[in-house]
C-alpha cells in the first residue's frame, strides 16, 4: 500500500520492484500518482503493468487496512522512536508473511513525508531499512524493491525447506507395499526370488527400505527399475510364471556356446 504517492514515476517503479518480487496487490490510498499515465506505464514496462492494472484506490487508510490482520508500516526513523528499529530480516523471519499471504499489508508512506504518526499508530509492527544517518531517507521504490526484496529471499527459502521436507517424508505404507507387491511378481518371474520361499529375500530388503525409511519418490525409482527388468524378461521371452515355466530351448538360446556342447555348467 502506498499512502499518499505524488509522482507517476515513482508508481510505475514501485509496480516493476513488486513484480520482480512477485508481489501484484497495490492499494493506493488517496495521493495524486496515476497508474493510467504515460510515465506510470512507461517506468513499469509490459511486465508489470498488470499491476498498475489491478491497482485500487481508497480514501482513508483505515479502509485500506480494514481485511488485513497484520499491518506492518515502513520508516526511516519510527522504527527508533518505538524502540528497537526492526530491519526486513527480523520481522520477515518473526511473521512468516508467505503462510497466509493475504493477511499482511506492507505500507509506505508519501515521497516528502513519509507515514503521519497516527497512520504509524495503525501498524502493528515499524520496519526500518538500515541506512546512513546523514541520509536515511530511500526513494519509495527503492524501499519497496529492499523490502520486497527480503521478503522474496525468505519466502523462497521456507517454501523451499517445506518441499524438502515433503521429500524426505517416509512413503505411505500402502506404497510401500504396492512396490514389494511389484518386486515379488517381477522378481519371481527372472527366478531371482526362491519359488517356494520368496519372502524370505524380500524379508531382507523390507528390512532394509525400513531401516532407510524410503520415501515416496524413492519407491518410484525402483518400480521404475521394475518396470525395466520386466520389459527385459518379455524380450527375453521368459514367460510371466516366471524361469520354471519357460521352455527350455530358451535357456540354450541364451547360455554360453560352451554349455550347448555338453559342459554341466550351473545347476
Ligand atoms: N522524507 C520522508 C521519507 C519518505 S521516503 C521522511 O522523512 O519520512 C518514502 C517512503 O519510503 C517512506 O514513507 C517509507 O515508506 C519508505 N522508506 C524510505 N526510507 C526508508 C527506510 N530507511 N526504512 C524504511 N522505509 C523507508
Amino acid at each position: 500500500m502506498l499512502v499518499e504517492p505524488r509522482y507517476d514515476g515513482n508508481l510505475g517503479k514501485v509496480a516493476r520492484a513488486m513484480r520482480n518480487f512477485g508481489l501484484s496487490r497495490l492499494t493506493l490510498v488517496g495521493g495524486r500518482a496515476d497508474p493510467n499515465s504515460e510515465e506510470a506505464r512507461w517506468y513499469s514496462r509490459d511486465e508489470a503493468a498488470d499491476v498498475l492494472d489491478a491497482a485500487e484506490r481508497v480514501e482513508t487508510l483505515g479502509e485500506a487496512l480494514s481485511e488485513c490482520k497484520i499491518v506492518v508500516g515502513t520508516s526511516r526513523r519510527a522504527g527508533r522512536r518505538r524502540g528497537r528499529p526492526e530491519d526486513p530480516e527480523e520481522l520477515f523471519e518473526d511473521l512468516e508473511p508467505w503462510a497466509k499471504p493475504l493477511e499482511t499489508a506492507l505500507v509506505f508512506g508519501r515521497e516528502a513525508h513519509g507515514l503521519s504518526t497516527p497512520e504509524l499508530d495503525l501498524c502493528h509492527r515499524i520496519v526500518f531499512i538500515p541506512s546512513d544517518d546523514a541520509s536515511p531517507s530511500l526513494n519509495l521504490s527503492h524501499a519497496v524493491g529492499i523490502v520486497g526484496y527480503e521478503l522474496y529471499r525468505q519466502t523462497r527459502k521456507a517454501l523451499g525447506e517445506q518441499i524438502e521436507r515433503e521429500e524426505l517424508e517416509r512413503a505411505d505404507h500402502g506404497v510401500v507395499e504396492a512396490m514389494f507387491e511389484h518386486a515379488r511378481r517381477v522378481w519371481l518371474r527372472i527366478g531371482y526370488l526362491h519359488y517356494q520361499n520368496p519372502e524370505m529375500t524380500l524379508r531382507r530388503w523390507r528390512h532394509l527400505f525400513a531401516r532407510a525409511g524410503i520415501t515416496e519418490l524413492e519407491t518410484r525409482v525402483v518400480r521404475a527399475l521394475l518396470h525395466q527388468t520386466e520389459w527385459v524378461a518379455r524380450v527375453a521371452g521368459i514367460p510371466e510364471g516366471g524361469v520354471r515355466d519357460a521352455p527350455a530351448e530358451l535357456f540354450d538360446k541364451h547360455s554360453p556356446p560352451e554349455d550347448r556342447n555338453g559342459s554341466p555348467g550351473k545347476s
